[in-house]
């Protein structure tokens, strides 16, 4: 299985998904039935964790029949050391958990993800359950006829007994992006931020787009400049409910921002010195930026040490982005000093307004690595 070249955020998939056997019954019963086999434990998408036991989200069976009648249910997989762990909505609400003061509680995925309270292998399975179980949730009636549907394919994908259709998973990509200016980077913020936060920028991939159109639309429409030299960098499953977020690089041709204050309360360019004092809590006036989850960390740390050499000087990008790499990362060095290596030896994309008609696959091969 692809290493990723990081280890943080919902970025490691350590199961075998067997997709192969997923339609077969038989076997999807046996693991089910399976005592070695764990289930991650969903209300209302909130995500099941023992009270007593360092946040634990795997039941066994016998527990999870003593949590609540089952009500959907998802092979995600088996782990390394082939039991099968499996995404199970129960019917039992959150406040009946409380009042009975069982050995469990209900807490929301999102800050479990944020304050690492769980670990990597366990926080990417939770957030794979999560966007499923959210889709089952959300797709109960056939888009093409209106029956309801019902799960298949040990649930991952529902049927229409009417009119036949099978619909399957969706998964919304989108693009975030550090576009820098020499040392210095654009960063925004929404008016749902915290006080005094500010994040990469990001928006969702439209139909025909390329990532590279949407990294140059996106740009435009929030902060008013053109970019150009867009790189895809690393991917992260974003579960709330099913985004696919793709860290990217960009340059700016142009820096007199036009912020729109419908989609941005505030954009402005920072020094890399200021995004570092804004990571450590040490920025004078307060300001920060979001720490704790893949892409925010890439982009507002990492990339801001390799930016330079990445853009602007290419050909030193290998040697700089292998030393941070492995020191950042070290199981992943290798194959991000890979990827980073292969950026350099392929021309850079130009403004995607003269790219029209021109092969543009260069950015999409280093993706599918
Ligand atoms: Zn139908």
């Amino acid at each position: 299985m692809p290493t990723p070249p990081h280890a943080i955020g919902f970025t490691l998939d350590p199961l075998d998904r067997m997709s192969d056997k997923r339609d077969d019954e038989v076997f999807v019963s046996s693991l089910r039935d399976d005592p070695a086999t764990r289930f991650l434990l969903f209300i209302d998408n909130v995500p099941l964790f023992k009270r007593d036991d360092g946040h634990d989200p795997l039941f066994d069976a016998l527990e999870a029949a003593q949590l609540g009648k089952p009500l959907q249910s998802v092979l995600l997989g088996r782990d390394t050391h082939g039991h099968a762990l499996f995404a199970l909505t129960i019917d039992t609400a959150p406040d009946r958990l409380a009042l009975d003061a069982r050995p469990v509680e209900a807490i929301e995925l999102r800050p479990v993800a944020m304050q690492g309270l769980v670990s990597p292998f366990l926080i990417s399975a939770l957030g794979e359950a999560r966007s499923m179980l959210d889709w089952h949730r959300r797709h109960r009636f056939c888009a093409n006829c209106g029956t309801p549907t019902d799960d298949a394919g040990a649930g991952w994908r529902r049927v229409c007994g009417n009119c036949n259709a099978q619909h399957f998973p969706r998964v919304d990509p989108v693009v975030i992006m550090l576009v820098a200016d020499g040392d210095r980077c654009l960063l925004g913020r929404q008016k749902q931020f915290a006080p005094g936060m500010y994040s990469a920028l990001a928006g969702f991939v439209e139909p025909g787009e390329t990532f590279e159109h949407a990294v140059y639309r996106e740009v435009l429409e929030e902060a008013g400049i053109r970019c150009t030299d867009m790189r895809y960098y690393a991917s992260q499953p974003w579960p709330f409910p099913s985004s696919l977020m793709i860290g990217c690089f960009a340059r700016a041709v142009e820096t007199e921002l036009t912020v729109d204050l419908n989609e941005l309360e505030d954009a402005r360019w920072f020094s890399r010195d200021e995004v570092v004092r804004m990571l450590d809590g040490t920025h004078e006036d307060g300001l920060s930026a979001p720490k704790g989850l893949l892409l925010r960390i890439i982009c507002l740390r990492l990339l801001l040490w390799v930016i330079e050499a990445v853009v602007v000087l290419p050909i030193l990008s290998s040697l700089v982005v292998l030393s941070f790499a492995v020191a950042a990362f070290p199981a992943g060095g290798v194959t991000f000093f890979a990827a980073a290596k292969k950026v350099t030896k392929e021309s850079r994309l130009s403004d995607p307004k003269h790219l029209l008609g021109r092969p543009r696959h260069r950015t999409l091969d280093l993706a599918q690595q």
